[in-house]
């Protein structure tokens, strides 16, 4: 059995739509296959901002609402004949006018909650993995669309809700247990907490929703289609040679991922990295890409050899912070100080480096946040100094 998770990107549109549709029926062919999708790109973006725009007062929510629909009917009018539209037609609408009516109820409030976030994004997932489950049933191939909702059971961290692993293994285990079809499809990111009210499992959270289900189910591998054939040694918008990487170990991922290679969020393979499946990340607009594949060991190869470095990320837009003087050596506390200061502005440490010695007569504590979290940091230094 195998986990093919399709990012915002790759279902975008019709034109992408098809090319997913084609990755999905190849892969049937060979396995039991389980899809989770993403939304349409930038749809749960624009979902979110109706909400924040409608709690401002802005009227543009009205448009935003308008373009969310017209690129779902755009969608289905390219991917399904014009005799079998109306149903899928009317399930967009209807979710359209849900989504008007919680805005509304927003705009006169002036406030959004996060529980109200959840409902409204969760919209996005629905609506394409329903969009494309049709499209492949009217194409005469069969794919059993399944609600994430029956699945995933989190708390009510609502945008950023934890999943209740006992309970959400056990419904997804019975599901497919009982269930015969041999192809299924299931909306990413959206979740519910223990009373049935939405939930969602973060930004990014598709993923999660893909490595959860591969895991609770022991599948034998999680593909990740996106718009990119794979980790690559450097970042190819910096460095002109760079090449993707074939093989890779967990680690090696996580490390470059957290380090500014975005094709892998760390989160969301730890579960699947703890039981050891393999993560094969592939292009969906070059499907015969080789892709990257991550697995807990890689075979040590003549070419490893010579390739000792794996890759070199990079990231930008971090701002360095120095603490330092004489007065500081061999007194402890200054860096509890300064990281529980730092701490209580939720302000993100990336990396931190500290160079004291007995015979220094200057400690230097420095630390990277990042740089769109510097003015917090000017301001909470104003503010203790005032
Ligand atoms: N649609 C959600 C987001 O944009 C989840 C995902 O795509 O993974 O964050």
């Amino acid at each position: 059995m195998r986990v093919l998770k399709f990012g915002g990107s790759s279902v975008a549109n019709a034109e992408n739509i098809k090319k997913v549709n084609e990755i999905i029926k190849k892969s049937a062919q060979q396995d039991k296959t389980i899809i989770v999708v993403s939304a349409l790109s930038g749809v749960t973006d624009m979902l979110l901002q109706s909400g924040t725009k409608a709690a401002d007062g802005d009227e543009v929510y009205k448009e935003n609402i308008r373009t969310i629909e017209h690129r779902h009917f755009e969608a289905i009018k390219q991917l399904i004949p014009v005799a079998h539209q109306s149903h899928l037609l009317s399930l967009v609408k209807k979710s359209i006018n849900e989504i008007e009516d919680i805005c509304n109820g927003i705009f006169l409030l002036s406030e959004i909650t996060p529980r109200t976030k959840d409902r409204l994004a969760s919209y996005g997932e629905w609506l394409s993995s329903q969009i494309i489950a049709a499209s492949l049933n009217y194409s005469s191939f069969e794919i059993t669309w399944k609600d994430a909702k029956e699945l995933i059971v989190t708390n009510s961290n609502f945008t950023h809700a934890e999943v209740d692993f006992e309970k959400t293994n056990k419904k997804i285990r019975s599901y497919f247990k009982e269930a015969d079809a041999h192809t299924f499809i299931i909306p990413g990111f959206i979740a519910v907490n223990k009373k049935g009210i939405t939930t969602t499992l973060g930004r990014g959270g598709s993923d999660y929703t893909a490595a959860i289900i591969t895991t609770a189910l022991n599948a034998d591998i999680l593909e990740i289609w996106t718009d990119v054939s794979g980790m690559m040694t450097a970042d190819p918008r910096l460095t002109s040679n760079a090449k993707v990487i074939h093989h890779i170990s967990y680690r090696e991922a996580m490390e470059l991922s957290h380090f500014g290679a975005k094709v892998i969020y760390p989160p969301t393979i730890q579960p699947v990295m703890n039981k050891g499946i393999p993560v094969w990340i592939k292009n969906t607009f070059a499907p015969d890409d080789y892709g990257t594949k991550v697995t807990t060991e890689i075979d040590k190869s003549a070419e490893d050899e010579e390739n000792i470095v794996r890759g070199i990320s990079s990231i930008n837009n971090i701002s360095l912070l120095s603490l330092e003087g004489g007065g500081m050596v061999g007194i402890p506390g200054f860096s509890r100080r300064l990281f529980g200061a730092l701490s209580s502005e939720q302000i993100n440490v990336i990396l931190i480096t500290q160079s004291s010695s007995e015979h220094s007569i200057l400690w230097l504590l420095t630390v990277m946040i990042p740089i769109k979290q510097r003015e917090q940091w000017i301001k909470y230094l104003k503010m203790k100094s005032s």
